[in-house]
């Protein structure tokens, strides 16, 4: 499963590194891979 989602110290952060190297953001976002708890259990067997 993938989560997107924006977020405003993301999008700071995302800015300052752009601009150090002259660019311009236009865009930023953090993903997140998961996998719920269930899931876990069935591919780690206890
Ligand atoms: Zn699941």
């Amino acid at each position: 499963m993938t989560i997107e989602f924006k977020n405003d110290s993301i999008l700071k952060i995302g800015t300052k590194t752009a601009q150090k190297e002259g660019y311009q953001l236009l865009d930023c976002q953090l993903t997140i891979h998961a996998i719920c708890p269930r899931c876990q259990r069935a591919l780690v067997p206890a």
